[in-house]
């Protein structure tokens, strides 16, 4: 006997017809000599009308209470499933984040997992072999509610896992695995058997929406291996687990886009030790996730700093440059929307350097205008016109061999 740790999202369980289905799979895979601990999310569009509600009421309502109204659509969703497994004849009990010993700091809307108290899981895995867990919901340390961010019952899946030593962590969603790119933008793009963390993490981070990216961290540091697959079918999926010898021939494995991306850029900042330090810092402070970061080359004592923002957090972050202009005297502040990011991902680019060549040799082809660049070792992003962003992927995609030939 062991445990295995499966995740249903909303879309698995839209419906009460779904919630049956995910039942049987449930329970199909207990009568296979296993023990199930099911993390689930709220059903179909649930937190996006919970969400909407708020917004009726307040403009700004305040991230505790966000919280608190979030937390209930995970709530549905675990009761209604252990009522269907319970009428299925099958033993069930269903537990909330807190129930199930998940703490997490108070970051409020973006927590994370601190750690997780599992001697109630454990007992119940033990007594009824089939639990049922809120995904996407914890406590903090004052018993309040927490949520961990939208896409977050990945990350209560694969941290479970980690705790209760599980065979693997199978994350079911509406696609059958994780794709080398959008499969909505690129027609025909393939589907990878395994991917490693780290490229796993970049393309997560980088807006694939397949995976909550903290879950493939807390995968990582935790040695859980995932496989994404679909509810819908019983096609074995993607594994997501540490890669030993990488194809050498692949360069590229996946390409993501983000079509929301804000630049921001500071012109005239003083070319002084600590100036960076200080604007980075705040930002870091207000949880703004500052994706790409370029200097400019220092011209007569002062540089222009520009960096890119998710277009959610450009508001907050306007405030905090201009803050910052007046603090240290730079010239202006400026902000560019109607952009998005285009990346390629691969391991095999630490030894081979001439990704980024090709890269930019196939937009500057179509007339594509790259407006930042920035690289790791295992990525290349550029900032385009979002306009051209889907051309772009198709045109990237062909270059790297990531579509199906028909
Ligand atoms: N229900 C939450 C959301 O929609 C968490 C999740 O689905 O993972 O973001
Ligand atoms: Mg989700």
């Amino acid at each position: 006997m062991g445990v295995i740790v499966q995740k249903y999202g909303g879309s698995s369980l839209a419906t009460t017809e779904r919630i049956r289905n995910v039942a049987r799979r449930i329970i199909e895979t207990k009568k296979k000599g296993n023990q199930v601990v099911a993390i689930v999310s709220a059903m179909g569009d649930s937190t996006d009308d919970l969400i909407a509600l708020a917004k009726e009421i307040s403009d700004r309502p305040p991230k505790r209470e966000m919280d608190m109204l979030l937390s209930t659509g995970e709530q549905v969703s675990i009761s209604l499933l252990a009522m269907a497994i319970e009428s299925m004849g099958e033993d069930v009990i269903s537990l909330t984040g807190q129930q199930a010993g998940i703490r997490t700091d108070d970051m409020y809307s973006k927590a994370r997992i601190v750690n997780i108290v599992s001697t109630r899981l454990e007992q119940e895995i033990k007594d009824k072999s089939i639990v049922i867990v809120a995904g996407f919901q914890g406590i903090n340390a004052n018993d309040d509610i927490t949520t961990l961010g939208r896409g977050g019952s990945d990350t209560t899946a694969v941290a479970i896992a980690a705790a209760v030593k599980a065979k693997v962590c199978e994350i079911y969603t509406d696609v059958d695995g994780v794709y080398a790119g959008d499969p909505r933008i690129i027609k025909g793009v393939k589907k990878l058997d395994v991917i490693s963390y780290d490229e796993m993490l970049e393309l997560a981070t980088l807006g694939a929406a397949v995976l909550h990216p903290r879950s493939v961290e807390v995968a990582k540091i935790h040695g859980v291996t995932i496989h994404v697959r679909s509810s819908f079918t019983d096609t074995t999926g993607t594994l997501v687990q540490e890669v030993g010898d990488m194809e050498k021939e692949i360069i590229v494995t996946g390409i993501a886009h983000d079509m929301d991306v804000v630049k921001m850029a500071i012109f005239g900042v003083p070319d002084e030790p600590g100036v960076a330090y200080l604007i980075f810092d705040e930002l870091a402070k207000a949880h703004i996730n500052v994706q790409m970061i370029v200097q400019s080359a220092e011209k007569k004592g002062v540089n222009d700093i520009a960096f890119t923002v998710p277009k959610s957090d450009k508001e907050e972050a306007l405030e905090i440059i201009t803050r910052f202009k007046e603090k240290v005297g730079a010239n202006a502040v400026i902000m560019k929307d109607g952009l998005a990011r285009l990346s390629i991902v691969g391991a095999g680019m630490i030894t081979n350097p001439t990704a980024a060549a090709r890269m930019f040799m196939v937009l500057s082809k179509a007339g594509i205008n790259l407006e930042m660049i920035s690289t790791s070792d295992i990525k290349v992003s550029v900032i385009i016109d979002a306009k051209r962003c889907v051309e772009a992927a198709e045109i990237v995609a062909k270059e790297f061999d990531l579509v199906e030939e028909n």
